[in-house]
């Protein structure tokens, strides 16, 4: 097992780095900002100014998520690792890594999507996950900054799901530590496709819709236009495991009409953090369902 006196290492380092993190935070942000926001001005998919309902909040989370998940992410990475090392032979890593490194990094980014389109799944089919992801999914206008609005435990979760994959397969030598560099690798690769797939673009690729999600593909995962065209399109990179497990929906032309969802929701960047974990206090009767996103919650009395 992972000792204490390695963790609380890893905690101090992290917050050693709080300072110099936020402000590499703020460079990543102008860069994303430059690059996305020419996109959206050239190809404007709906009207909508850049600073729009919740861009503050929206601005919050970026940062807040930027910083924190990664103090419990270093020990979650941390049981996994041991975990898999104590399970899998040294030889099968042997093997593994002796496989060329293109290969490798393809792999990964596979499997670690087939992790990510279960965990989002659930998260829109169990009741209690959905009041964390509903905080990603109540925005009425979408763009750029919509990709790193979620609950800091729902980032958490995600990541876990999105990292077994890769070490179960023995695709990071763990015992060469080499394990930072990848999960850093899939973190950045995974936060500027999801800022290019949220972006308020009308841009169309082709037959590469079939092969790697775009705005289009990720914009109607978050439509609520009517029961039928949600909980679609759950991937992250490839729409091949939606196909394959039945919920893809790309429809040649159009694009959704409507965002957000229908349920009570509150305002407030604090009262969304706190607002899923009520659910463990005050428990709804009749709770409202990801399923249709239509039905009011009662309450207890
Ligand atoms: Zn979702
Ligand atoms: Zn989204």
């Amino acid at each position: 097992m992972p000792s204490e006196q390695l963790i609380i290492n890893q905690w101090l380092h992290l917050l050693a780095g709080l300072n110099h993190k936020a402000l590499s935070l703020c460079a990543w942000l102008l860069i994303a900002f430059c690059s996305i926001a020419p996109l959206e001005k050239l190809f404007t998919l709906r009207r909508q100014r850049i600073f729009r309902k919740d861009f503050i909040p929206d601005l919050w989370y970026f940062f807040f998520n930027g910083l924190f998940p990664a103090f419990l992410l270093v020990v979650i990475n941390d049981l996994v690792i041991f975990g898999f090392q104590a399970i899998l032979p040294a030889q099968w890593f042997t093997w593994v890594q002796s496989t060329p490194l293109g290969f490798r990094i393809a792999a990964i980014l596979l499997a670690s999507d087939l992790g990510f389109y279960w965990a989002h799944r659930w998260m829109h089919e169990n009741p209690f996950l959905w009041r964390f992801h509903c905080i990603h999914h109540c925005p009425t206008q979408v763009d750029w900054l919509v990709a790193t609005r979620a609950h800091p435990l729902e980032i958490v979760y995600l990541r876990t799901f999105s990292f077994i994959p890769m070490f179960a397969l023995g695709l990071v030598d763990v015992s060469a530590g080499k394990s930072e560099t990848y999960t850093l690798l899939l973190v950045v690769i995974n936060t500027f496709w999801g800022i290019f797939i949220h972006a308020n673009v009308n841009l169309r690729f082709g037959w590469l819709e079939g092969v790697i999600a775009t705005p289009h593909f990720h914009h109607w995962h978050h439509a609520n236009d009517n029961p039928t065209v949600i909980n679609k399109n759950y991937a992250a990179l490839f729409p091949i495991y939606d196909r394959l497990f039945g919920t893809l929906y790309q429809p040649k032309k159009i694009y959704p009409t409507k965002y957000g969802i229908s349920t009570y929701f509150p305002d407030g960047f604090l009262s969304q953090l706190i607002y899923p974990l009520v659910w463990l206090f005050h428990r709804p009767k009749s709770p409202s369902s990801p399923a249709s996103r239509q039905e009011p919650e009662q309450f207890e009395e």
